[in-house]
């Protein structure tokens, strides 16, 4: 969650007060010049009035709308036809222009991370689906620009991941909720979000755990290490991993979510917490025969 400046340029060439009246979708782009922070552009498209703008300028403080929402900017060339095509409008009339501000001082993680923030927060809220609704500024005009693809590539990251980064980003992370099966006490009651299951100090073993999503619709997938048995099959959402009454040890297990980002750790018998591990890495031992005595997870 981050906070949005609404700081609106003065009216002229950039902004002409005209109205949109429906967005229906959404240009990404980025600046192109490096080191230009979200008011520097503010400033320049305020003084300078230049024929051309977007509304929204983000860099790693600010995410900046120069021109209110419900206005036209000029971010795409009128006589550009995919827009008409894609859209069944021209992307000035119908879409919000968002820009990413790179290079020089601007942290670009920090940058990113805001700039996938703002999309989701745009899609949600005009009820706009990210795979369909957003398009890049290279897609509407091939032979002028490459912008944002070439810049996020240039930092390692495809369109699609940024496409799917903001999907996750929209999805409700709801909560994790697991219960672990005990050595001689069988299921224990439900821990959620971090909360410890299973045993500290008491020399006992945790047989099974079942690890469910609650409020989200994303998909979990996990695996346990058995002992003697080695990695059971890809588990799903409250499935059982592990073994209850036959009196083996889990050693190690693994979990992925779809959507979100899963932290776990373990701890395991006369070693301790395991660090945090997250998206399918292993917490615990394999061939140590070492019993896992209790878990955490949470999604982050
Ligand atoms: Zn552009």
């Amino acid at each position: 969650m981050y906070q949005i400046t609404r700081d609106y340029i003065r009216t002229g060439n950039s902004r002409s007060g005209q109205k949109i009246s429906k967005v229906r979708f959404i240009v990404s782009h980025d600046t192109g010049n490096p080191g230009s922070t979200a008011y520097q552009n503010w400033n320049y498209f305020n003084k300078q009035q230049p024929s051309a703008s977007a509304h929204t300028f983000i860099d790693d403080k600010y995410i900046l709308e120069i021109i209110p929402l419900n206005e036209k900017a000029w971010h795409v060339q009128y006589n550009k036809p995919t827009d008409n095509r894609l859209f069944g409008a021209d992307a000035n009339d119908a879409a919000i222009g968002v820009e990413l501000c790179w290079g020089g001082s601007i942290n670009f993680k920090e940058a990113y991370k805001r700039y996938v923030w703002y999309h989701a927060h745009l899609c949600k809220t005009f009820s706009l689906d990210p795979r369909k609704h957003i398009v890049a500024h290279k897609t509407l005009d091939p032979e002028r620009r490459t912008d944002p693809v070439d810049c996020l590539k240039r930092h390692g990251i495809t369109w699609e991941q940024f496409i799917n980064e903001v999907v996750k980003e929209m999805s409700p992370k709801g909560s994790i909720a697991y219960q672990a099966h005990l050595e001689s006490l069988g299921w224990q009651g439900k821990r959620k979000d971090g909360q410890t299951a299973g045993t500290i100090g008491q020399r006992r073993r945790l047989e099974a755990l079942t690890v469910k999503l609650e409020g989200s619709n994303a998909e979990l997938e996990m695996q346990g290490h058995v002992e003697g048995k080695g990695w059971t099959t890809p588990r799903t959402n409250g499935e059982i991993i592990g073994t209850m009454d036959e009196g083996l040890r889990l050693e190690a297990i693994k979990i992925k979510c779809s959507d979100h980002n899963v932290l776990y750790r373990v701890h395991v018998q006369s070693i301790g917490w395991t660090e945090w591990k997250k998206n399918g890495e292993i917490a615990g031992t394999t061939g140590q025969s070492k019993r896992i005595e209790a878990v955490e997870i949470k999604l982050a």
